[in-house]
């Protein structure tokens, strides 16, 4: 006779540890037996129940956890400096920001008497408070929170400096607050699945933009959310995308820096290739391949002269047609130009730096924050300040102008980056849509009934209608991190915001 199944031992041990409770005093009920805390029986149910879990579904097992369903925001790190507020050191930082450029005029407001008076100073330039994205799926819960995020301390910002402004005493001159908006980029320029090539060892890549029906599967569920997300807080938005990002008026300045310190920045910004991940797709028509990490970029430096119409080159090359060139004086050509993560991140925030007129602050994953900032933003941003300041005393070019320029416009600067929680799962890795689906781990998520993290799509699908009642729960939720900042300073687990978002309860 073959053994019992393995789920019919552990569905009979489990029916044993339970049939006392059908006998017993009614636990349920009975106000002692209900505030005792769990005794060993518990223990034995609880084992029992993590044995029958994975027996039923023995080809992709499930495995049960528990928890009591208490919350705590510990203190520590960001969450201690910046428990009682996150908005007004933003703003401070803005604030001195003009200071450092001179410019603190007459909007300064000086609130006598006031222990806030410094944070009662608000800033004079227009904010812009950036996001981004990669449109290859509908956006799941941690875009989304990404998402909430930008809008909900843009929104912050613009209360917090209308409120200074009406503190103006009487008799002062009126201050007006500089508009506060939120700027999303799409990077279009992600590899799209399936269309890539290796050859001799290089990878080439084909981007969304140049895939266009790859680009406009998920456009209208980011339309919608933007939409919704901008309706709610009544703050407004632009979109721009990479072709937007490589057209701005300090991007040619930018690129004739990094043409002539490529080997150096090729090292920082790509520890296992070594080389600067700058593409440009190939030009014939159909073809759209780009090499994917720049591995056989030339970078030409601009000749001593500077003049516009030797501003320096970069050639690609196409594994079937050769190369092709992007010409730094170019308008056209530089917007050919793609860059991946390490580098976009660079060359947007020495963008920033360079706008004097405009502030802009970051929002994006906390994935991002530590190592990653420190070894491919600062540390090679602190390369640029020291190499604008030294070229300004010493260098006789006529490429002096743009040091001089950079040296001010950066010095005692750095990039104003937030970073928003990461949706974890049950082992503490970053819920990320690519790799769920890939590991089947999507299907066990509609099985646990968390399925609607996974995109706008499905939580759109839960609650029906056009998905502004599921967006509506984490736009809240995020609302109250912003209220509580310590709450901003941790992760979240998918089973938290599957109870706080898809089963609209809270976890106290
Ligand atoms: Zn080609």
């Amino acid at each position: 006779m073959p053994p019992p199944p393995a789920a019919a031992v552990a569905a009979r041990k489990l029916i044993g540890l339970l049939e006392p409770l059908l006998d017993g005093p009614d636990n349920a009920k009975g106000s002692g037996a209900a505030t005792q805390p769990p005794g060993p029986g518990v223990r034995d149910i609880l084992s029992a129940i993590q044995d029958l879990v994975p027996a039923l579904s023995p080809g992709s097992p499930l495995f049960a956890t528990f928890h009591n369903g208490q919350v705590h925001d510990p203190l520590g790190g960001g969450s201690y400096a910046f428990r009682d507020d996150v908005v007004g050191p933003l703003i401070s930082a803005l604030v001195h920001d003009e200071t450092l450029a001179g410019e603190l005029s007459g909007d300064t407001i000086a609130t006598a008497g006031s222990g806030q008076a410094r944070h009662a100073r608000i800033p004079t330039r227009p904010i812009v408070i950036h996001a981004g994205l990669q449109p290859n799926n509908s956006p799941h819960v941690g875009t989304l929170i990404v998402f909430c995020y930008a809008f909900a301390v843009a929104g912050a910002i613009r209360d917090r400096m209308h409120t200074a402004a009406a503190s103006t005493g009487v008799g002062s001159a009126p201050v007006t607050a500089p508009p506060v908006s939120v700027e999303i980029t799409f990077v279009d320029t992600a590899p799209v699945e399936g269309q890539g090539e290796v050859i001799d060892g290089v990878h080439y890549q084909r981007s969304h933009r140049d895939v266009p029906k790859a680009l406009q599967t998920y456009m209208a569920d980011y339309d919608e959310v933007l939409h919704l997300l901008s309706t709610w807080s009544g703050i407004p938005y632009t979109v721009r995308f990479q072709s937007d990002f490589f057209a701005g008026p300090t991007i040619p300045s930018i690129l004739r820096y990094i043409i002539e310190h490529h080997e150096l920045l090729g090292q920082q910004l790509s520890p296992k290739h070594g080389t600067l991940a700058l593409r440009a797709a190939c030009p014939v028509p159909g073809c759209r391949l780009a090499d994917k990490h720049g591995r056989r970029n030339v970078y030409t430096k601009p000749s001593s002269g500077g003049q516009q119409s030797d501003a320096g080159t970069i050639t690609f090359h196409c594994p079937h047609h050769g190369p092709h060139v992007v010409r730094l004086s170019r308008p056209d050509e530089v917007a050919r130009l793609e860059a991946n993560a390490p580098a976009r991140n660079l060359i947007r925030s020495m963008s920033h730096l360079l706008d004097t007129r405009t502030h802009h602050v970051r929002v994006t994953g906390a994935d991002y924050a530590g190592m990653y900032q420190e070894a491919f933003l600062y540390r090679p941003l602190a390369a640029w300040a020291a190499w604008a300041a030294a070229s300004t005393s010493t260098s006789t070019s006529t490429s002096t102008s743009t040091a001089t320029a950079t040296a001010a416009a950066v010095a005692g600067r750095t990039p104003h980056i937030l970073y928003a929680p990461l949706v974890v799962d049950w082992s503490g890795a970053k819920l990320s849509k690519a790799l769920y689906v890939r590991g089947g781990g999507y299907a066990a998520m509609e099985l646990l009934g968390s399925g609607g993290l996974c995109s706008f799509a499905l939580l759109r699908g839960r609650f029906g209608g056009d998905g502004a009642a599921g967006l509506r729960r984490i736009w809240e939720e995020v609302g109250r991190w912003l209220a509580d900042p310590r709450k901003l300073f941790r992760a979240y687990s998918v089973e938290y915001l599957q109870r706080v978002v898809l089963e609209g309860g809270k976890w106290e």
